[in-house]
């Protein structure tokens, strides 16, 4: 398939070059990073939208997605798909997707999880809003870049469903860090914390999976200095997409406005170091934060 690619940073960046290494001819544009090799690089998002078939977007956020939209759309050959993968605000998918269809070209919204190493193995999970012709158009593609993609409904409903599965990932990361720091000064071994835990009705992916304790569990970032993995930051974005998302239709979130004040002053409080870690670390913030000091 002609494909054009915008945005080809940590994640754009795999993923552009497994489509190139599975035989698809990619142009892409990036204004900042380096393209991975066989992808042709063009001097604007114009240029690589230009004829192509799909033209994915992998942006930081929803307002650099609506500039950039608006410089693809005009651009497009009539019935491509616009296959936005950023992580953004439902209502600039939304937005997005209208503008699209005004054009007369099809847009998906298609988030993904399974970060840096999904993206470079090929094994992401794509989370899909929009039309299902457009999805049959992008299936291919999301079968190379990925190992599962369900179709969540229209525009936005990718998005959608992206910000309620980290919501729920921040919080149970959240209470299994400050468990995991309870058990510790009731002088809980951490080991028979996580046998009990992983195997009973506390479990979740949180411990089994991405174990925040170094040591026990499955290998983790928690095991490598807690270098990320996901970083705190962009668990922090997603946090704030989902209550930016809750106010807008009035949806009572407490628990996930809870672990998004814990990630702010993880990231960006005073004397906090969140920042550039994986978000497990937040054990280590419980682990040196009693009670009686806040
Ligand atoms: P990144 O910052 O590494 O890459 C974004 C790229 O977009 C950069 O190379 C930047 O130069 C480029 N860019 C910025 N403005 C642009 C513009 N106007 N035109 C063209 N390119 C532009 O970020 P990333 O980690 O690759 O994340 C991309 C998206 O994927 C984000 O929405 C993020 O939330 C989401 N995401 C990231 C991860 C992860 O683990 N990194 C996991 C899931 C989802």
């Amino acid at each position: 398939m002609k494909i054009g690619f915008v945005g080809l940073g940590n994640m754009g960046g795999p993923m552009a070059a497994n489509l190139v290494a599975a035989g698809h001819a990619v142009a892409g544009y990036d204004p900042v990073s380096v393209l991975p090799e066989g992808v042709r690089p063009c001097a604007d998002a114009a240029q690589a939208a230009a004829g192509a078939e799909v033209v994915i977007t992998m942006l930081p956020s929803g307002d650099v997605l609506r500039g950039v939209a608006a410089q693809l759309v005009p651009a497009m050959a009539p019935g491509a798909v616009l296959l936005d993968c950023s992580t953004v605000d439902v209502d600039s998918a939304r937005a997005v997707a209208d503008l699209a269809a005004a054009a007369g070209l099809r847009a998906l919204d298609a988030p993904v999880s399974g970060g840096v190493g999904g993206a470079a193995a090929g094994t992401l999970t794509f989370m899909v809003g929009g039309p299902s012709d457009a999805v049959e158009t992008a299936r291919p593609l999301f079968d190379v870049m990925g190992a599962r993609m369900v179709h969540c409904g229209p525009a936005g409903n990718g998005q959608a469903a992206k910000i309620c599965n980290n919501m729920i990932l921040g919080a149970t990361m959240a209470v299994t860090c400050e468990a995991f720091a309870l058990a510790d000064r009731l002088g809980l071994e951490r080991q028979a914390m996580f046998d009990v835990v992983s195997t009973s009705s506390g479990n979740s992916w949180s411990i089994s999976t991405y174990c925040p304790a170094p040591g026990v569990g499955p290998v983790s970032p928690a095991d490598n200095d807690y270098r990320p993995g996901f970083a705190a930051e962009l668990m922090l974005k997603d946090l704030r997409l989902s209550q930016q998302a809750a106010v807008q239709v009035d949806a009572d979130t407490p628990l996930g406005a809870c672990a998004t004040t814990l990630y702010e002053n993880f990231v960006e409080g005073p004397g906090e170091d969140g920042r550039g870690r994986d978000f497990s670390a937040l054990l280590a913030r419980f682990e040196s934060h009693g009670r009686r000091a806040q």
